[in-house]
């Protein structure tokens, strides 16, 4: 490998030292004994094949010189020792489960979190702070090819950022996996890679302005100078037109466009993070975090857009979790006057939202973590009416679930139980108390075209105290997200972007509900853009090269599961037209989905039992890429309705609280008021499937704008332990990303490839005696070349402008290469 140095203590968790690991390995290696047997703890383990009989073969283990027999069809091969820990498993020349598992385990023993797999980078939660993410590794990285470097995810951007720079393409780096995985980690490091080199490249150019700028080829000097002048005049007039505002003007504590973008951070993470049992600070909505490159490939703004936040978890917690961080971190007293601000003792305890489980987290400082973000939203440009109206909509959450009611004796018909509750909610509201409870108790519908007011019954006020608590949080958010988008909409020229996605991976529990669809529906589509990806671009280059190959559509194993959810008449259609009919239930929506699909659909499958005794049964079984999955109906239509007072919506929208006003006006979706200029449907008549699959075709069409690049988390074990890898679960996961698949199907084509004078360049000492004498083209040097050395014609495919290689062929000749010198 490369240019790289791997006695450089900054490797030392990145890289092996090839040969000395090689110069270690003295044991003899007999591939034909060698192999991988299944092992119930470890997942495979080495074994040395004793004798066989029938289908029947024993095998002495390696490790603990057991006897085994097992099945023959249950050994896989095992890779030669030189393949040990190696860089890309595309290149291994056994490629099955074992090896791929072995491979990831004992780098990841090393502290080596990286591996690449073919187009993908795994990436398995260290569970520790390494140091492989200091400025100079980041120097290192900069500027350097994926093959010349250990695998790293600095390389992964850096290179998304050279081919946005050369072949001028916007980009994006698609991080999934699990709850725990190291999804956000990994997009924090992204994004402030991004900031550091970027900010670099920037210096780097007002270094370099009066001698020309780094610009495009052909470009004159003068030309270069002149644009980067114009360049600066244009961001320091953009910079003052903002600073023009009176109010921004007077805050000194805003950042730089780079700071905000990383300081946006923390502020999702208060209010879209929290304690779960997986993660101390899961995630619990997708986010797809664009960042816009200008003319000298500074960032020249950002944009974020965000995904299905979890809002259930706003009134509801499993034991051990929590809900979201901001309530704590304000609840902590770490600001000044909380108390007197949201009208409360400072004690989470104290509040039946947000009590239900655990009420701290190790690790994480509630009291520090407010300061973060009461300074992160100063940095992004808040003003402190903004903050203040924040907290004080999350404060009123916090009393809306001490709000008590009683069910009149005789009556199907609610009063407040004591009025102290309702008035702080109101207060901090900026509503009439008595107008609030009115509204609650009975509110107003329209039945024809009367209006009419209708009694609510305790359960009923209950419930829908409930939904509108959860309904401002999730309003909250969505405003935040833009918000922020406000502040990180320079008015600087763009050229290109580079979006990072952070969204979870498939999901497969013991119970499956509406959120696992919507979640197991855009994964489908993302494996979707992965094999086209994978093959249509990959066909294309073989076209442009002009080379022979068969074509394989593996995108089309998808659409299938893909148009079962999403077409007319499919699960996610004929939900939402039960979500309009107002007699629909469970039940008629399970009819019409059997009516339609049972039997007739081959993704559409007749459920088995509940996975687990006291969970209740599911009704269908989806077959996702991933696996089967059984889903439990239970709830759908009101999940998706998410149907909230219209009362309190129109009270709302007249608060005197100007935040309270924006978030229920009723013209606007505050979502979309960015820009947008469409007036669109209200979104309370939209369902969130509807919703949700708006925003994700609009991501699709996004990604498919963009030169791809794939990031897959795994989290080793459910203990948060470093150095531990539990088998059975990252095997699992390894199914359930596209990793196993991806490289079964990568094998299938050319995935290596080299440029003629390169080729020519590195490999001529292969056959000195085949390469004519002077100056020869690279194309016959490299033909005449392969020849000299006899490889199979099947391996390799000679193209316009470069050679093409089956997977492993390379590391061969990389390895004859060594010989020789
Ligand atoms: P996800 O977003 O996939 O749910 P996170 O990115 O929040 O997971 O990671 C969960 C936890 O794992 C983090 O809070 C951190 O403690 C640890 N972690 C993840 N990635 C890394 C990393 N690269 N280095 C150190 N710790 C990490
Ligand atoms: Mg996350």
């Amino acid at each position: 490998v490369g240019p790289f140095d791997p006695q450089d203590p900054d490797f030392q968790y990145l890289a092996v030292d090839r040969k000395k690991m090689l110069k270690e390995q003295t044991q003899p290696f007999d591939g034909k004994k060698m192999c991988w047997v299944p092992d119930e703890k470890e997942g495979f383990v080495g074994a040395e094949i004793q004798s066989s009989k029938g289908d029947e073969i024993t095998v002495k283990t390696i490790e603990k010189q057991e006897n085994r027999t097992v099945k023959k069809d249950d050994i896989q091969q095992m890779n030669p020792p030189k393949f040990e820990k190696i860089e890309d498993m595309a290149n291994m020349t056994y490629l099955n489960e074992a090896s791929v598992l072995h491979n990831l385990r004992s780098r990841y023993y090393l502290g080596m979190i990286y591996t690449y797999s073919g187009l993908f980078c795994v990436a398995i939660n260290p569970y520790r702070r390494l140091p492989i993410y200091t400025e100079s590794i980041i120097a290192k990285y900069r500027g350097k090819r994926r093959m010349e470097m250990p695998p790293h995810l600095f390389s992964i951007a850096d290179n998304a950022y050279q081919f946005m720079v050369q072949d001028r393409e916007n980009q994006s780096m698609l991080i999934t996996g699990e709850s725990g995985a190291g999804k956000t980690e990994s997009t924090k490091k992204v994004i402030q890679y991004f900031a550091r080199v970027a900010a670099n490249i920037y210096r780097e150019s007002q270094k370099r302005g009066h001698d020309g700028g780094p610009g495009e080829s052909g470009a004159g000097k003068t030309e270069n100078t002149k644009k980067v002048i114009q360049y600066f005049a244009h961001v320091a007039a953009s910079l003052q037109k903002k600073s023009g505002d009176v109010e921004e003007k007077k805050d000194t504590k805003k950042g730089n466009l780079e700071d905000q973008i990383i300081q946006a951070n923390p502020v999702l993470e208060a209010f879209g993070n929290a304690k779960t049992v997986r993660n101390n600070n899961s995630s619990r909505f997708g986010k797809f975090i664009r960042i816009h490159f200008g003319p000298t490939g500074k960032i020249a703004g950002a944009d974020i857009e965000t995904y299905l936040l979890e809002k259930s978890r706003v009134t509801f917690q499993q034991p051990a979790e929590r809900d979201y961080h901001i309530f704590y971190q304000l609840l902590s007293g770490g600001l000044k006057d909380i108390k007197e601000r949201l009208l409360c003792e400072c004690d989470p305890a104290l509040f039946s939202f947000i009590n239900q489980g655990a009420l701290t987290v190790e690790g994480i400082d509630d009291v520090e973590e407010m300061r973060i973000t009461d300074e992160a939203f100063d940095i992004l440009g808040f003003t402190q009416e903004e903050k203040n109206s924040m907290y004080k909509c999350t404060g009123a959450i916090l009393h809306m679930g001490e709000m008590k009611f009683k069910q009149r004796p005789r009556e199907e018909q609610a009063e407040a139980d004591g009025t102290a509750e309702a008035e702080r909610v109101a207060f901090l509201l900026g509503v009439n108390a008595g107008d609030l409870l009115k509204a609650l108790l009975k509110p107003k519908i329209k039945v024809g075209t009367e209006v009419v007011t209708q009694g609510r019954n305790k359960d009923q006020v209950v419930y829908s105290v409930g939904a509108l608590a959860k309904s401002i949080y999730d309003r909250m958010f969505k405003w935040l997200v833009m918000r922020v988008n406000k502040t990180l909409d320079t008015k600087a020229k763009r050229n290109y972007y580079i979006g990072v996605l952070d969204i979870a991976g498939f999901e497969i529990f013991d119970f499956n509900s509406f959120e696992q669809l919507c979640i197991n529906y855009t994964n489908e589509r993302l494996q979707q853009f992965f094999n086209h990806h994978m093959f249509i671009l990959e066909q294309e280059e073989y076209k442009k090269e002009g080379i022979q190959w068969e074509f394989i559509d593996f995108g089309m194993d998808l659409q299938a599961c893909i148009d079962l959810i999403e077409k007319p008449m499919g699960i996610l259609s004929i939900l939402e037209e039960e979500c309009m009919f107002p007699k629909a239930n469970d039940n008629t929506f399970k009819e019409k989905l059997y009516a339609n699909h049972m039997g007739k659909s081959p993704n559409f499958g007749k459920p088995g039992k509940a996975s687990k005794p006291g969970l209740p049964a599911p009704h269908f079984e989806l077959h996702h890429y991933a696996g089967s999955v059984p889903y439990n109906i239970g709830g759908w239509l009101e999940k998706n309705k998410d149907p909230i007072n219209e009362t309190v919506v129109e009270l709302l929208s007249h608060s005197k609280e100007h935040l309270v006003q924006t978030l229920f006006a009723s013209h606007d979706d505050p979502a979309d008021s960015g820009g947008h200029k469409k007036k669109k449907k209200s979104a309370s008549f939209q369902t969130i499937s509807a919703l949700h699959r708006e925003s994700l075709n609009k991501l699709m069409k996004n990604l498919y704008s963009t030169h791809p690049h794939f990031v897959r988390c795994i989290i080793p074990n459910e203990f948060k332990q470093p150095g531990v890898i539990d088998a059975a679960l990252v095997l699992n996961q390894l199914q359930c990303n596209g990793v196993l698949e991806g490289i079964r199907i990568c094998r299938k084509g050319f995935p290596s490839r080299v440029i003629y004078s390169e080729f020519k360049q590195r490999y001529s000492i292969l056959a000195p005696n085949a390469i004519p004498q002077g100056f020869a083209d690279g194309k016959v040097v490299t033909e005449k070349i392969l020849l000299a050395l006899q490889l199979d014609p099947a391996e390799y495919r000679l193209g316009n402008t470069k050679v093409f290689f089956k997977a492993g062929v390379l590391g061969m000749l990389e390895e004859m290469r060594d010989e020789r010198l």
